[in-house]
């Protein structure tokens, strides 16, 4: 294998290989744009060192030769000592991870090649400062050595001229500087900052590799689903330098507002600057329109690129470039990343263009873009008490307790606290705090500063450069423009769509989206920039592609009614159980459950179906002619009853009384019988309509009526009876006869001919292995994925999300929940199965899905890979499981 390829010899294909920042620079390079000469080495020699700790043997060679060819091309050798060639050592994986690894700039400098960088540049300033920097990146991110101690010796140096800009350093001042560095690198690392140029570039592609598996990378990955087995690429790069003047600097740009999505160029420009300068926020940037009076040429260059560029990748691409003396270089691009409400202007935007197609578009969004679209919003009508405006730059609404520090808001949120962390400025030390906090708001930095970056990525409201707030960390609190001071704990609000921030607790109101949904978005309304009407192209897109079809989970009129109005095309899920709640119902299912003669239990059972039997036909009029699955009894039955403690009290009590209660003296022995150490894989399910005479007859009476009466006032309903936690088809098939019987009954007595299927959940694995068997009896199966979840994997979901699942996320056993998100290779092989099996029986056997993974993005792809019918999840999602479905489909 090749393990090294020149920026001419890749393309953008290859991001697995040379990760994305180097394909796109062999991308860039191809298509003629400004890009310094360098090459990559590919994530294959990443893996082997990792795996191996050493490169594989050809990588000297190989790095040598592309070393050769790229002296030869730029005409300078590596470190020499008149003139002498610098580069970069850039990390680049197949997926951007913003600030995750460390570039180090300059390498080749050396006491000796210094001179001649003074020579040959006839700037002794610039050729200085380089050197400090690379021996201050170097230190740090090569050798490991602490970062604040080279911070504080600059800003000693700083403070010694009675200045904050690093600017009004001159040579000489850089010259101690690195002196100073040099020493700490010395005292710290316990080695000289290395001479030899060749070392400093092998030293410094191996810290690029171990990057890959620092902490925070690996917290990153995790929190954005990227796998750990990628491994990196190391980009080599010529230098350019954005720091030899005035007429020289670097800057970062978007082709389109990242923020809003609307056209235009966005970008932040900072001259006589290198490297990270731009995005650290250490000095104040200049928009793009100042750079066209600065640099009229670079700029025109620029804007060229841009329009290159984007009808290239036929999307945003945000850039990183840097002009040498009048000189435009590109550094960078990629596809870049944008909010939720950006992702569905632009994909409209270039389909209107003409640049891509409505596949492409749909393509393009994702459903969790399109649930944070539905997020609530802060009411503008709300009394609120503003502090501060920043810049909006990741949109929502966040209300939480002030933090100042990414531990305190590890620690609050860990205790249930909902907390903003607010700082000057996030650097990737910031990450969990960010993760772990409601909204980001900081006092410095444009929309291209870390916080802004990250958060855009993590979906995340943010704020950043409220400047007027002066942001003290050591001391807690923050104090706005006219003197108040917030301190920690104290609640604030962050508005990321307009850069507001308020004290105490903005009240919200529904998003546009979630109001064309319901239909109450009323004509002339703020369309938000067209996001509405973006959102509904998509979405029926979406709607004209998808074979899944979307149910919702839903157990009353009201749930019902959303539902449709979100686009349902029937109830997957409705749980009967919620049905026997409220005060009056309770007391008749306690009968029950006491009942120790049949005549008692008739008694009771006929209380409650009439009150059934209203439930259904108000379900069944909602739903009118889209099918209602209603699920019979699932719960353990104590969840009807008193809670145990609170009960014993009251015997008690009223035994010290002497006035003892018969009924609960009954009901505390019930309770006590019932009571199981394992309810979840107790009296449940079909069970309970096994050993409960009359129980679900009464139930499927109920529902047989209902539809009877629909069907004679002229409605169309379509029920289906499921029988819940099936294990094999002789529980089956007692129930259904004795169901069967009961609708024949209805049939005779209200003429009305009932067309009512009955299928089962397959919720227990070995439902799962005999699904075959089981649809014999079966006319539909509907996953119950939640309970299949927790017994494949033998996890109680109430008892393992609380006490170990983080550490089985931190230790990688999986990246995500396996409640969240199907567990493909378990639990998805047993559903891939029983569908298979089932229908091997029934060919026309209906299949669906219920459970929480019916509304979740990666999950509902799955769902239409092993070809079910329908998903299912609570009306909120539907939007989220009609997009994905669609996405899945094409
Ligand atoms: P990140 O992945 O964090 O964006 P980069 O590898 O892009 O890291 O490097 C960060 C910055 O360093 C770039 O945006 C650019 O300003 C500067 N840089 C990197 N390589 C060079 C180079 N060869 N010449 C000049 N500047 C460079
Ligand atoms: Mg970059
Ligand atoms: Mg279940």
């Amino acid at each position: 294998t090749k393990f090294v390829f020149d920026f001419t010899e890749g393309n953008r294909d290859l991001k697995d290989l040379l990760g994305g920042k180097g394909a796109n620079l062999a991308e860039m390079t191809n298509l003629g744009l400004p890009v310094p000469p360098g090459f990559t080495i590919t994530t294959e020699a990443c893996k082997v060192y990792l795996e191996t700790g050493s490169e594989p043997a050809p990588l000297r060679d190989e790095v040598s030769a592309h070393l050769k060819a790229l002296e030869a091309t730029m005409g300078k050798k590596l470190g020499n000592a008149t003139d002498p060639l610098l580069v970069s050592v850039r990390s680049g994986a197949k997926f951007s991870m913003p600030g995750m690894m460390d570039t180090v700039l300059n390498i080749g400098l050396s006491d000796s090649s210094v001179k001649g960088l003074v020579k040959q540049s006839g700037n002794e300033r610039f050729a200085w400062d380089s050197y400090r920097r690379l021996v201050q990146m170097f230190g740090k991110t090569v050798l490991g050595v602490e970062g604040e101690l080279f911070e504080e010796a600059l800003e000693d140096v700083k403070r010694a001229k009675g200045t904050v800009n690093d600017l009004d350093l001159d040579a000489a001042d850089l010259k101690g500087l690195v002196k100073t560095f040099k020493k700490i690198v010395k005292d710290h690392a316990g080695r000289d900052f290395p001479q030899d140029p060749r070392e400093q570039l092998d030293l410094a592609i191996h810290a690029v590799f171990d990057s890959w598996n620092s902490d925070r990378a690996k917290l990153y990955r995790r929190q954005e689903r990227i796998p750990h087995d990628l491994a990196t690429a190391v980009n080599v790069c010529s230098m350019v330098f954005g720091n030899l003047g005035e007429d020289s600097g670097t800057g970062v740009a978007f082709t389109r507002d990242p923020a809003s999505g609307h056209q235009g160029v966005y970008g932040d420009y900072l001259s006589n600057a290198q490297g990270e300068d731009v995005v650290a926020g250490i000095r104040n940037t200049v928009s793009l329109s100042e750079l066209e009076k600065l640099d009229k040429k670079s700029y025109d260059e620029l804007m060229n690129i841009m329009q290159t560029l984007e009808n290239h990748y036929r999307d945003l691409c945000d850039i990183e470039f840097t002009i040498e003396r009048g000189k435009l270089w590109m550094l960078q691009t990629r596809v870049g990343k944008r909010t939720a409400a950006a992702a569905f202007r632009i994909a409209v935007q270039l389909v209107d263009q003409g640049l891509i197609d409505l596949d492409e578009a749909l393509h393009r969004v994702n459903g969790s873009q399109l649930a944070q679209l539905m997020f609530p919003r802060f009411d503008e009508e709300a009394k609120v008490e503003r502090i501060g405006r920043g810049i909006a730059a990741s949109p929502g609404a966040a209300v939480g307790k002030a933090v100042f520090d990414s531990y305190t808001a590890v620690k609050w949120s860990r205790s249930g606290e909902k907390v903003i962390l607010v700082r000057r400025e996030t650097n990737p030390d910031d990450l969990d705090g960010m993760i772990a906090a409601q909204g980001i708001l900081t006092s410095r930095g444009g929309k291209t500063s870390h916080a802004a970056v990250v958060a855009r990525g993590m979906g995340k409201t943010c704020v950043c450069g409220a400047e007027e707030l002066e942001v003290d960390t050591k001391k807690r609190r923050f104090t706005t423009a006219d003197g108040r001071v917030v301190e920690e704990g104290d609640l604030i609000s962050i508005d990321g769509s307009t850069g507001k921030v308020y004290l105490g607790e903005v009240p919200v109101v529904p998003s546009p989206v979630v109001e064309y949904f319901e239909g109450t978005l009323h004509a002339g309304a703020d369309e938000e920039g067209g996001l509405v009407k973006a959102v509904h192209r998509i979405i029926s897109h979406a709607d004209s592609v998808r074979r899944l079809r979307v149910r919702a989970n839903a157990d009353n009129a009201e749930d019902a009614n959303r539902a449709r109005r979100y686009g349902a095309q029937g109830i997957g899920l409705c749980r009967t159980e919620h049905m026997f709640l409220g005060e009056e119902r309770r007391k008749e299912v306690e009968r029950l459950i006491l009942a120790d003669n049949d005549a008692d239990r008739e008694a009771a059972l006929e209380v409650l179906l009439p009150l059934q039997k209203t439930d259904f036909v108000e379900l069944f009029t909602a739903m009118d002619g889209l099918p209602v699955t209603v699920r019979l009894l699932d719960p353990p039955l104590h969840e009807f009853l008193p809670d145990i403690t609170e009960l014993s009290v009251r015997v008690a009590l009223a035994e010290a009384r002497k006035d003892p209660n018969e009924n609960d003296l009954r009901l505390l022995q019930a309770v006590h019988r019932l009571h199981e150490q394992n309810p979840m894989l107790g009296l449940r399910g079909v069970r309970l309509g096994l050993v409960i005479p009359g129980l679900f007859a009464m139930q499927v009476r109920a529902i047989a009526e209902a539809a009877a009466e629909r069907k004679l006032a002229g409605g169309d309903p379509r029920a289906e009876v499921m029988i819940p936690l099936v294990g094999t088809v002789q529980e089956l098939e007692i129930v259904r006869d004795e169901a069967e019987k009961v609708l024949a009954e209805v049939q005779a007595a209200t003429g009305v001919n009932l067309k009512i299927a009955l299928g089962t959940m397959i919720e227990l694995p070995r439902a799962a292995v005999t699904a075959g068997q089981i649809a014999e009896a079966a006319e539909f199966f509907s996953f119950g994925t939640n309970d299949l979840t927790q017994t494949v994997w033998g996890f109680s979901r109430d008892d393992v999300e609380a006490s170990f699942f983080t550490a089985y996320l931190e230790k990688g056993i999986f990246g995500v929940s396996p409640f969240e998100t199907i567990d493909r290779d378990g639990v998805g092989a047993l559903v891939r199965n029983a569908a298979i099996e089932g229908r091997k029986t029934r060919p026309d056997l209906k299949l669906g899905v219920c459970g929480e993974h019916g509304g979740d993005p990666d999950s509902v792809h799955f769902f239409h890979e092993v070809g079910l019918d329908y998903v299912s999840c609570s009306p909120f999602r539907i939007p989220v499981a009609r997009l994905e479905a669609g996405r899945a489909a094409i």
